[in-house]
């Protein structure tokens, strides 16, 4: 579909009817600008109450291999935030955590500006761990269509940007972009200490433009104990509906976790 297209329909409100908040999809395009440091403001969100405390009963062991939700029983929630394309965005992703607790998982694609622009704000919630980083890629390539040393090279150098720039490498966490990746990819992956790749269960569907309706039906659908839920830092529908995404996990008993707040990773 093109984007005139997707606009069209957009406008139209048909999108949702469309599209449907289809489970497991792929992680399409990113379609936001690239953006720059001007001009944007971080909102506030005085009326979102604190979330919960993450759970402190004892974490899995997990073993090498793909995720694509949190094992066992229990009442966590960990989304995952993706690529970084629009600043303004990632900057109200950490406002959001700042100000009511929230914790969450950002897979970086380390190309992206957001990152360095962010860096000294999201450093310290990068120490405390109330915020996680995985590696994402440095600029977002199909790992299934390039050479094994091409892929190796991609998830390469965003590792060395998240270690010169916020201490920690991801590992042995990421997640390939659009979800796609093979045992080549995961072989290269592997050796470079990323032994687990991350999908999910349910997706915000906000990896490019869509309406802030369609994106709290997501979260209603797919909002649920033990899921790995997908969103992007690419648009900046997100950060109208956070008050309403602290409702429904709150409505629902949920805990927003790190992938670190539940899991031990494979020895
Ligand atoms: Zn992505």
């Amino acid at each position: 579909m093109d984007r005139r297209r997707l606009l069209t329909l957009l406008a139209g409100g048909t999108v949702a009817a469309l599209a449907g908040c289809t489970r497991a999809q792929g992680d399409p395009l990113d379609t936001g600008s690239t953006g720059g440091d001007g001009g944007f403001t971080v909102p506030n969100f005085p009326t979102a109450p604190r979330l919960p405390a993450p759970p402190t009963g004892p974490k899995t062991q997990i073993s090498p291999g793909t995720i694509t939700a949190l094992p066992g029983t229990g009442t966590s929630m960990a989304l995952t935030v993706d690529d970084g394309a629009d600043p303004a965005v990632v900057g109200a992703y950490i406002k959001f955590a700042r100000d009511t607790g929230a914790r969450f998982t950002f897979f970086v694609t380390a190309y992206y500006d957001s990152w360095s622009i962010h860096r000294d704000a999201l450093r310290p919630l990068v120490d405390s761990g109330q915020i996680q980083l995985g590696n994402h890629t440095w600029d977002h390539a199909d790992l299934t269509a390039i050479s094994a040393s091409a892929a190796s090279s991609q998830l390469e150098r965003a590792k060395t940007f998240l270690r010169n720039n916020f201490g920690v490498d991801g590992g042995p966490y990421y997640r390939p972009p659009f979800g796609r990746h093979n045992g080549t990819v995961d072989r290269v992956a592997a050796d470079l200490g990323y032994t687990v790749p991350v999908m999910w269960y349910g997706s915000l569907s906000d990896s490019g433009v869509i309406t802030e309706q369609y994106l709290i039906e997501c979260a209603r659908q797919y909002f649920n104990p033990q899921t790995i839920i997908i969103g992007h830092a690419n648009a900046p529908a997100v950060t109208h509906c956070y008050d309403q995404l602290v409702d429904i996990i709150r409505e629902r008993n949920l805990s927003m976790v790190t992938l670190n707040d539940v899991l031990l990773p494979p020895r």
